[in-house]
C-alpha cells in the first residue's frame, strides 16, 4: 500500500514525524510531500501568481514552497512514481473541528486528495492551552493513530469524500474510545486581533486563536472530544444545501 503523507505544519514538524511512525505501522512505501513552511490557516488555497518550488530531502521525502493543496497536487504530479492508495494528511497541532474545517490547511489537503478519487484522511491533535507551539504532546494521536486509521483502510467512502479525525487532549490511557460523528459549529465569535507596530513605525495586525466556544450540539466532534473521545466525522465536498434549494428556486419561479 503506497501512502502519501502530507500537513499543514510544513515538512520539519513534529506532527508529520508522528504521522510517519503510524504510517509505518501499515507499510513501508511511504512518500513525503509537505508544504516547506507552516501553512496553518491556509484552507484549500492553490499557488496561481507565483511559482512552486519542490526541494527533494530524500527518495521518497518532499518539500514544497507553497499551501497543502500544493503539496498534494505535487504529489501526485511529480513527485509519487504513480497514484498512492492512501493520503494522510497531519498530524495537525491543535484541532479542525466544526466549521473550522474550512480554513484548515490539514483538512483541504485531505479535501485535494479527494477531488483526485484517493482515500484520504486528515488528522489533528487537539492540545489544552495556547502557546505550546512545538511542545504540544502528541500521545493520544501516537497511541490511538492506528487504531483508528486501521478500521478506515476497508471502509466504504464514497467520491468526494474524505475523513476528519480530532483526537483529544488527553493521555492515551484517559481517552475514551472512537466516536463516528458529525461536523458540529462554533458560535460565531471570533477572537482577538492583536494590533502592534512594527520595527518601522507602522501599525500590524495578528489574528489570535479564537476560543472554542460553541453550543452544544447531538453528536457533533467538537462534543465527542470535549467528552474525551477520538472523533471521525465523514465530509463532504458537496456544499450544497438542500433544504434551501426548492425554497430558493420558488425566488426564481
Ligand atoms: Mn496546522
Amino acid at each position: 500500500m503506497r501512502i502519501l503523507l502530507t500537513n499543514d505544519d510544513g515538512i520539519h514538524a513534529p506532527g508529520l514525524a508522528v504521522l510517519e511512525a503510524i504510517a509505518r505501522q501499515f507499510s513501508d512505501d511511504i512518500w513525503i510531500c509537505a508544504p516547506a513552511e507552516e501553512q496553518s490557516g491556509a484552507g484549500h488555497s492553490l499557488t496561481l501568481t507565483r511559482p512552486v518550488r519542490m526541494r527533494q530531502h530524500d527518495a521518497r521525502r518532499f518539500s514544497v514552497s507553497g499551501t497543502p493543496t500544493d503539496a498534494v497536487t505535487m504529489g501526485l504530479r511529480k513527485a509519487l512514481p504513480g497514484p498512492p492508495d492512501l493520503i494522510l494528511s497531519g498530524v495537525n497541532r491543535g484541532a479542525n473541528l466544526g466549521d473550522d474545517v474550512t480554513y484548515s490547511g490539514t483538512v483541504s489537503a485531505a479535501i485535494e486528495g479527494a477531488l483526485a478519487g484517493i482515500r484520504s484522511i486528515a488528522l489533528s491533535q487537539v492540545y489544552a492551552r495556547e502557546g505550546m507551539g512545538d511542545t504540544v504532546p502528541f500521545a493520544a494521536a501516537e497511541a490511538w493513530g492506528a487504531k483508528v486509521i486501521a478500521p478506515l483502510l476497508g471502509a466504504p467512502f464514497a467520491p468526494r469524500t474524505l475523513v476528519n479525525v480530532n483526537f483529544p487532549a488527553l493521555d492515551p490511557q484517559a481517552v475514551k474510545g472512537i466516536r463516528v460523528c458529525r461536523q458540529g459549529f462554533h458560535d460565531y465569535a471570533r477572537g482577538s486581533v492583536v494590533e502592534g507596530t512594527d520595527p518601522r513605525g507602522y501599525p500590524y495586525y495578528w489574528f489570535g486563536l479564537h476560543g472554542i466556544e460553541h453550543t452544544a450540539g447531538h453528536a457533533t466532534d467538537l462534543e465527542a472530544i470535549d467528552e474525551g473521545f477520538v472523533s471521525v466525522t465523514p465530509l463532504q465536498l458537496d456544499l450544497t444545501h438542500d433544504a434551501s434549494l426548492a425554497a430558493l428556486a420558488e425566488r426564481f419561479a
